[in-house]
């Protein structure tokens, strides 16, 4: 059993190895009798813990994922500058926050109660797991779909805590600094052409840069580092207008990535959440390159996404 930190020295790619998920089941169809994350089959789940409203009658659960490619196990040991083969235990927190206790329910169709239940438990359960020793970053996301790396098709997001700030997050974080300015930010400025839906203090934006073909982006519309920061009218707004980007989104793929941008423990990153659509998968091309071929423009992109049905 390998669970550890690796880096590939020729690009400085960050690996973790992590065999335990090979055995991962995969569950997809309404095959209620062998999904895991139904009401009545708790035990077949590592313990619970976070449960909302309440532990019996839950409609919202957190559990460990119990293929976890983190885990509270071994020791740490930071990269040093420089280091070209660097190891270490892969130390962090890997839970699952299943969204519904319905089978078959997709996140869309949640009702402002049900939606406001799921935006409760991430933002608890982010504030329990950051202020951890040791956490450096705390990164939340949601796979639906095979092709988006779900292996299970009951709704639900994957919280993560890492001992350092992740490469993505990282080079968001440099480049406002190289900027000397924030891009997101600049962003409602500069793409307002490009707007799909606003709701209170939130926009959605396709961007111009987009990487995968319908990409939209949920930026908060004033400079908050967080969704822990949010106030009661923010955790509606932002619930009613993912769902809007979501039942959108999915009309044209119904394979998609969110992935939840918050400011790691120190730097400052401006909320924003990515909804990636996944319908083709990377290729020779961008696996070799790093460059993204996306075969929509932001026109037919805002036009497919208007058209859809919500
Ligand atoms: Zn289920
Ligand atoms: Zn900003
Ligand atoms: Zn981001």
């Amino acid at each position: 059993m390998v669970l550890e930190y690796r880096l590939e020295p020729t690009k400085k790619q960050l690996v973790i190895v992590a065999n335990e998920r090979s055995g991962r089941p995969l569950v997809f169809g309404k095959t209620k009798v062998t999904c895991p994350f139904d009401k009545g089959v708790e035990k077949v789940t590592p313990p619970t813990k976070l449960a909302l409203p309440n532990e019996r009658q839950w409609r919202t659960r957190v559990f460990d994922n119990a293929f976890a490619f983190l885990k509270r196990r071994g020791k740490f040991k930071p990269m040093k500058q420089g280091e070209l083969y660097w190891t270490s235990p892969a130390f962090g927190d890997h839970e699952v926050i299943v969204e519904s206790d319905v089978h078959g329910a997709l996140y869309q169709e949640l009702g402002d109660e049900q939606l406001q239940l799921v935006l409760e438990t991430y933002q608890k359960r982010f504030r329990t797991l950051s202020a951890q020793k040791g956490v450096e970053c705390t990164y939340l996301f949601k796979n639906h779909g095979q092709k988006a790396g779900a292996s299970i098709d009951h709704e639900h997001s994957q919280i993560v805590t890492l001992p350092f700030v992740p490469p993505v997050i990282k080079e968001e974080l440099e480049a406002n600094k190289r900027a000397g300015t924030c891009l997101h930010c600049a962003l409602l400025k500069r793409e307002k052409k490009n707007v799909l839906a606003k709701q209170g203090a939130f926009t959605a934006v396709c961007p111009s840069f987009a990487r995968f073909p319908f990409e939209t982006w949920i930026v908060a519309n004033e400079h908050i580092r967080s969704f822990t920061e949010f106030s009661a009218g923010d955790n509606r707004d932002f619930m009613r207008l993912l769902r809007d980007v979501v039942a959108r989104v999915y009309g044209v793929s119904h394979d998609y990535n969110v992935l939840y941008h918050n400011s790691p423990r120190t730097g400052e990153l401006h909320f924003h959440a990515e909804v990636c659509p996944r319908p083709s998968v990377w290729a020779g091309f961008e696996l070799g390159t790093g460059v993204l071929v996306n075969p929509k423009s932001t026109e037919e992109a805002l036009a497919a996404l208007r058209a859809v049905q919500v």
